[in-house]
């Protein structure tokens, strides 16, 4: 059988971009390639669902704003509902430097048609009462922003392109391609099939080392954990995904408690990052999290955490932390690197890279930024509003 595209990975990135492929060519012969049984079983099944169009480039806010615009009306695109809800994003700072950054990126959002403006101290206080703001400086919102079910997301773009024709290999696992033939191994037998074009939707499991598919990308797999509380009476129903910028502790409300980030805490060093599974998640990462958690949000220390809820995954990181669309051989497409926002960049990113694929002239104004080459040309463009 011979494709047009062949995407190797069935994330919410490599299901996203099927999905437009077919939007923008309905003819078009897409194949997705998967060794999972399912879509989503890799880092998008173990995001938070956080969305936000607070970045700090302009490359990244274009990706936000085109992918919150389809989110807004994803059920009547894909015919499931992922639950997106617009409480909004919270920062709050308690260092004048870092407003005063955090003032500078709201001007860029703004510019790009963000609602994100800058709250004082009564502002925060009234939007999250649960909060201690007494040694905050301030903090920026934007009413866009909010948090989703990511694999909702993956299940909708899955179901879309397959019922618009385009075909699923799960249980694949792609061992080499090139030169228009693409090999995997299915059921302890070695397949190979044909197309004209490759898109390497891998994740972290695309870093060079990995031992995957041999491109040489700089990704590098970085551990991060979510913890969930038990239930915590009294949340507001629309509480926004608040975020303490200086020291990334981070949460939203998930049913009755809440769902908890935070960068930092240990990790099982020995750990190979390139297996199958991460590792279980680990209590160090609560007791890393006990001092700057109980001092911004004390309720905390009446909630208990439910450790068997909680969980850890990857991301893919770049140096810069912008994600990689782009070509990287004559007939391979790159569209891994996305950190901790590929689910909520998965819309645009899908867009992006179907238009590369089908040859068509870009419709994103900074596209150049996530090309693969700019790490060999010196042409970093760091995102400084990461977590
Ligand atoms: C704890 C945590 C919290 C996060 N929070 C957020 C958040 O709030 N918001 C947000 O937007 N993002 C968040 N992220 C990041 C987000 O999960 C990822 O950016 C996103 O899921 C990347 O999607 P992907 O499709 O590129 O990768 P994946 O979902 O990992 O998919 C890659 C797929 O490729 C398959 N694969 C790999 N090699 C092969 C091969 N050789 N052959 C066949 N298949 C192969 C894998 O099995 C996998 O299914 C979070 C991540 C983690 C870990």
């Amino acid at each position: 059988m011979s494709y047009d595209v062949a995407i190797v990975g069935g994330g919410v990135i490599g299901w996203s971009i099927a999905s437009h492929l077919v939007d923008i060519r309905p003819e078009a012969r897409v194949v997705v390639l998967e060794r999972q049984p399912r879509c989503g079983m890799g880092s998008t099944g173990r995001a938070a669902g956080g969305v936000r169009a607070q970045f700090g480039t302009r490359a990244n806010v274009e990706l936000s704003v085109r992918s919150i615009r389809e989110f807004e009306s994803f059920q009547r695109l894909t015919g499931v509902d992922c639950g997106f809800r617009q409480c909004g994003y919270l920062f709050v700072t308690a260092e004048g430097s870092r407003l005063a950054q955090m003032l500078d990126l709201v001007a860029v959002q703004r510019d790009l048609d963000v609602p994100s403006r800058i709250l004082d101290l009564e502002q925060i206080q009234q939007l999250v009462p649960i909060l201690n703001v007494r040694d905050l400086v301030g903090g920026t919102f934007s009413s866009s922003d909010g948090f989703l079910d990511p694999f909702s997301v993956c299940v909708g773009y899955e179901r879309k392109a397959r019922a618009a024709g385009v075909h699923a290999e799960y249980g694949a696992e792609v061992t080499s391609l090139g030169g228009r033939v693409v090999e995997f191994c299915q059921n302890s037998q070695t397949h190979s099939l044909e197309a004209d074009v490759f898109v390497l939707a891998t994740g972290h499991w695309s870093a060079s080392n990995a031992g995957n598919l041999g491109y040489d990308l700089p990704i590098h797999p970085s551990l991060h954990q979510l913890a969930m509380t038990e239930r915590c009476p009294g949340l507001p129903g629309d509480l926004p995904m608040v975020v303490d910028a200086d020291t990334t502790f981070h949460f939203r409300r998930e049913g009755e408690g809440l769902l908890i980030g935070f960068d930092g805490g240990e990790v099982e060093a020995s750990r190979d990052p390139f297996e199958e599974d991460p590792p279980k998640f680990s209590d160090g990462f609560l007791e890393a999290l006990a001092i700057p958690a109980l001092h911004r949000l004390p309720l905390l220390e009446a909630v208990g955490f439910a450790t068997d809820r909680s969980w850890t995954g990857y991301y893919a990181d770049t140096p810069d932390k912008h994600g990689i669309i782009g070509w990287i051989d004559d007939c391979v497409l790159a569209a891994v690197g996305f950190g901790g926002h590929g689910v909520m960049h998965s819309p645009a990113v899908g867009a992006a890279a179907a238009e590369m694929a089908l040859g068509r002239n870009s419709s994103f104004s900074y596209i150049d930024c996530f090309s693969p080459h700019r790490f060999k040309e010196g042409k970093l463009n760091v995102e400084p509003l990461t977590i």
